[in-house]
């Protein structure tokens, strides 16, 4: 994959400076044993002609609190860090783009606090992610950190090596993509993405409290909110998941995008009569600033009892 190439601008530390001539210090925590914390935001062109970062504010102000759980100096400004990235988008000449944030560590080999962090925002074009078409996915065996050892709220480098694992694992053994448990065996999330089921014409998430706090994931309950469909946060288990209608994840990068299947149980419920489907239209409006229209929703999302 090429992320840049020689003409490609970073914003490191202040400064708008060539990806290929940045350096970064190879003796950092960050590199060895972890302790960084990123964002992944996205870019849109909209319909007025301009280019939205989708969620500004939300992914910004998380990359704080994620550096502020794992005890990185974190001395930026949302509002700076925003006039950044558009700077750097500029720079770059990319509207439909995906962007990268990280704050990593000086050179410093011991446990000990650093009395400082670097930023680094990196952007590059990004179409679909998880790609178009229904996902195959599998429960893993891989679980999500235990939140009494991690800050599971935080979006941090290491956490990422349990993603890698399972999404490397599922691919493996042909399956599109991982969906993940919590330590007690509860549905979590997958590698890189929240979930979402439909039953019986409403909708369930897994609460907070075990996986990251998705962007993506509230501006679907705020979707809900403004269809009028039913959602609820709770506990549930794969085998009353796999009872469901129909389900999808959503993410920053993967937006929404339906599951087929689940261990290769089927979900009954035809991608475009379900909520999911309604979902993934609303979300591609919103992020493109196109109002809500919800004539041109009508006749999606029908359920299962449309087939009787
Ligand atoms: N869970 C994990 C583990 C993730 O990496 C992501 C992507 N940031 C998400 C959920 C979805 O979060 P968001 O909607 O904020 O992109």
């Amino acid at each position: 994959a090429s992320y840049y190439n020689e003409n490609t601008i970073v914003y490191l530390n202040g400064k708008y400076v060539k990806a290929s001539e940045a350096k970064v210090d190879l003796y950092g925590q960050t590199m060895h044993y972890g302790l960084g914390v990123f964002e992944g935001i996205r870019s849109y062109h909209t319909v007025h002609g301009n280019t939205k970062i989708f969620k500004a504010v939300e992914h910004y102000d998380r990359l704080r609190n994620s550096a502020e759980a794992l005890n990185m100096p974190y001395n930026w400004h949302t509002v700076d860090l925003i006039d950044a990235t558009y700077e750097v988008l500029r720079q770059n000449n990319l509207q439909d783009a995906y962007i990268r944030p990280l704050v990593y560590g000086p050179a410093n080999m011991s446990f000990n606090l650093n009395s400082e962090s670097n930023i680094v925002i990196e952007v590059w074009e990004m179409g679909k992610f998880l790609g178009d078409k229904l996902l195959r996915v599998l429960a893993s065996p891989f679980q999500r950190p235990n939140p009494g050892g991690f800050k599971i709220e935080a979006k941090a480098c290491g956490h990422y090596v349990n993603s890698i694992l399972a999404s490397q694992d599922a691919k493996a053994k042909g399956y599109d993509e991982a969906l993940l448990t919590d330590m007690h065996g509860f549905v979590a999330e997958g590698p890189g993405a929240n979930m979402f089921y439909e039953k019986d014409g409403k909708l369930y998430t897994p609460a907070l409290g075990h996986i990251l706090p998705g962007i993506t994931r509230a501006t679907v309950i705020e979707l809900c909110d403004e269809l009028n469909i039913a959602v609820e946060e709770k506990t549930f288990t794969v085998d009353e998941l796999k009872q469901a209608d129909a389900a999808f994840f959503c993410g920053t990068a993967a937006e929404v995008i339906g599951w087929e299947s689940l261990d290769k149980v089927k979900f009954p419920l035809d991608w475009n009569n379900s909520l999911g489907k309604v979902l993934q239209q609303a979300y591609k409006d919103r992020v493109t600033e196109r109002s809500l229209a919800p004539e041109r929703l009508d006749g999606l999302g029908k359920g299962l009892k449309s087939k009787e």
